[in-house]
Formats: structure tokens, sequence, C-alpha cells
């Protein structure tokens, strides 16, 4: 049975083809870069005797979604991982109105043209798990980043309730400060951050497929964020957007 993950070359992506693998998992692995992604197939078929395909395709583009969307399609996809992702470090006012859009199109877009390809072959079986990865930042007002996550996290509760009944598990992993490359590829300065804030992506992944398996609607990895989670929706919500725009000021600094 396969697996597909948008984002497999590094990060929370790469550790989701790790894991998903050492599950049993034939794993197709989608990303922009094409000698990473096949340095890691080529590891994962050494460490567990999977199989793997790799697809090289720019989620930004509508030619990158259609070569994965081909590819569901076809059928055999029982475990979906939309990762994909990066952030843009700069004020909307200030930033270039092309990198806004296809980060759209990255953290939105592809997510809703996958998840729509993947099913029909998973209500076919009456089995799927879906696990899109929004983040943290989609309870804040930080933002298009968090405006899109905010978009994933809804969009796939509402998956999650609607599919149940044809046995397909939808999740929305939201992780907070993950070490990955995401900070340093967005720019971003994050000295300042306190050290308890740091996950790892072993836990955060591990958390998440634990979450799919069980049909929680949300799965959000690390007691520090579940606690942050109910201040934030208890707290007034001023308070919370001008803590958000603090967080997003002082990380381009
Ligand atoms: P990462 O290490 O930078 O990995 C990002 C992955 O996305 C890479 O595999 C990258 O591969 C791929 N990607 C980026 N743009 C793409 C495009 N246009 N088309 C296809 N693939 C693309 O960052 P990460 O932290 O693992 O990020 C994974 C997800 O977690 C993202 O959705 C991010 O928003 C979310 N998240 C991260 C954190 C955090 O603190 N790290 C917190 C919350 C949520 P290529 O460059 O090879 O294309």
């Amino acid at each position: 049975m396969w697996a597909l993950i948008t984002g497999a070359s590094s990060g929370i992506g790469a550790e989701f083809t790790e894991q998903l693998a050492r599950d049993g998992y034939d794993i197709i692995l989608v990303a922009r870069d094409h000698v990473r992604l096949q340095e890691r197939a080529r590891l994962l078929q050494e460490k567990y005797g999977v199989q793997s395909e790799v697809i090289a395709a720019d989620l930004a583009t509508r030619d990158g979604i259609r070569k994965v969307e081909d590819r569901l399609e076809k059928g055999g996809v029982e475990f979906l991982v939309n990762n994909a992702g990066f952030g843009i470090n700069k004020r909307f006012a200030d930033s270039d109105i092309e990198r806004e859009s296809e980060n759209l199109q990255v953290l939105v877009g592809a997510v809703m043209r996958l998840s729509h390809a993947a099913l029909p072959y998973m209500r076919a079986q009456k089995k799927g798990y879906i696990i899109n990865v929004s983040s943290v930042a989609g309870w804040i007002a930080g933002g298009t980043y968090s405006a899109s996550k905010s978009w994933v996290t809804v969009f796939s509760e509402y998956l999650s309730v609607d599919l149940a009944a044809d046995g397909i598990h939808v999740t929305a992993l939201a992780p907070g400060f993950t070490h990955t490359e995401f900070h340093q590829r967005g720019k971003m300065n994050m000295s300042g951050l306190p050290q308890w804030l740091w996950l790892n992506s072993d836990r955060v992944v591990a958390e998440g497929i634990a979450a799919v398996r069980r049909g929680a609607a949300l799965s959000i990895p690390g007691r520090q964020y579940r606690v942050l989670y109910l201040l934030i929706r208890h707290l007034p919500r001023a308070f919370v957007r001008k803590v958000g725009i603090g967080v997003r000021r002082r990380q381009r600094r």
C-alpha cells in the first residue's frame, strides 16, 4: 500500500517518509529537489525494503500539481500527507504579490486539489488517511501564512466529519516551532525564541500519525502548545492579535 508525501525532501515531510516506511508503506516522495528525493528514496529502500517513486514537482504551479493529481488518480494511495510549505518573512504591503500567490497555491491550492484527487480511490476502498500539515500560526493573525493555515485546519476539520462514514480519517496537524529548514529558508530570526517552545520533527510526526489512526480531527503536538491553544481560544481576540503580530515582527528583525 502506498503513502504519498509532499515536501518529502526535508524537515517534517522527510520524517513522514521515514516513519511511514517503517510502518511498511511504499512511499511516493514529492518536492522540487529531484536529487534530494532520489537520495531519500534510496535510503528508504535500503533501510526498510519498501518500494518508492519520486515525483519532482513545483506545487506552486498548475503543471506541478497536475503531475501529482495524475498519480493519485491512478489509485493505490491509502495515506496522503499534504505537508509542502514555506513562509514569507515580509509585511503583506511590502511583499511580492507573485510570491504571495505561489505561497497560497502551495499551502492551500495544492492541499485542496490533492485531497480531492485522492478521495475516489479511498472511498472505493472504504479506507484512507489524510494528514494536512497546518500550524499554530493559524490561530493568530500573523499575515497571509496564518490565513492559509487557518484554511487548512478548518478544511481538514470539515473533511474529518464529512468523510468519517466513508472510512476515511482526516487530521489537521498543527505543529508549533519545529527544528527543520523552514526558518532558515524563510530568513527568519529565531534567536529570541525560548528553548521550551521548540519541537523535534520525529515527535510531531509520530503524534500526527497516531492522531489520524484514531480519527482525531486535530493534532497539536506538545503539551505547551495544547495549553497555548486553550489560552488563545479564551483570551480576548484583540489581545491575541496584538501578541501574534508581535511574534511576526520579532522574526523580521
Ligand atoms: P522545510 O524543512 O523547509 O521543508 C519544506 C518542504 O516543502 C521541503 O521538502 C520543500 O522541498 C517543500 N516545498 C517547498 N516549496 C515547495 C514547492 N513550491 N513545491 C513542492 N514542494 C515544496 O520546512 P518544514 O518545517 O518541514 O515544513 C513542512 C510543513 O510544516 C510546512 O507546511 C510548514 O508550513 C509546516 N510547519 C512548520 C513549522 C516549523 O516550525 N518548522 C511549524 C508549523 C508548521 P523542495 O525545496 O525540494 O521543493
